[in-house]
């Protein structure tokens, strides 16, 4: 495991987050619209500034979830699923950095 590396990509998002504001919103938006394709059909300009609201909070989650992460590699439990304890798959932890659970944890979750 190159904790290293993980520390790197976490302190690199979390300068994102913080130094940008947030996600740069033209791809945020388009994110949003593929995503939720069906309720675009009765989107309003109401749905719009809930959906920049939404975004704001998935980045302070995230934030949280990274300043944990850090905290964690330097307890040297990074890595370890918070739900069942075992290793989080590498691939996973490359993907997400900051996750907190295995992937079948997080699927038992229907998150
Ligand atoms: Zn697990």
């Amino acid at each position: 495991m190159d904790l290293q590396y993980f520390k790197d990509a976490l302190i690199g998002k979390r300068g994102e987050l913080v130094g940008t504001g947030g996600i740069k919103p033209l791809q945020a938006s388009m994110e949003n619209n593929t995503r939720q394709g069906d309720m675009a059909d009765q989107a309003s300009g109401n749905n719009e500034v809930h959906i920049q609201l939404k975004l704001k909070q998935t980045d302070a989650k995230i934030l949280q979830a990274i300043e944990e992460a850090l905290w964690r590699i330097e307890k040297g439990t990074y890595g370890v699923c918070r739900d069942c304890g075992e290793p989080i798959a590498e691939a996973r932890l490359k993907a997400i950095p900051w996750t907190r659970v295995c992937i079948s944890c997080k699927e038992k979750q229907g998150v």
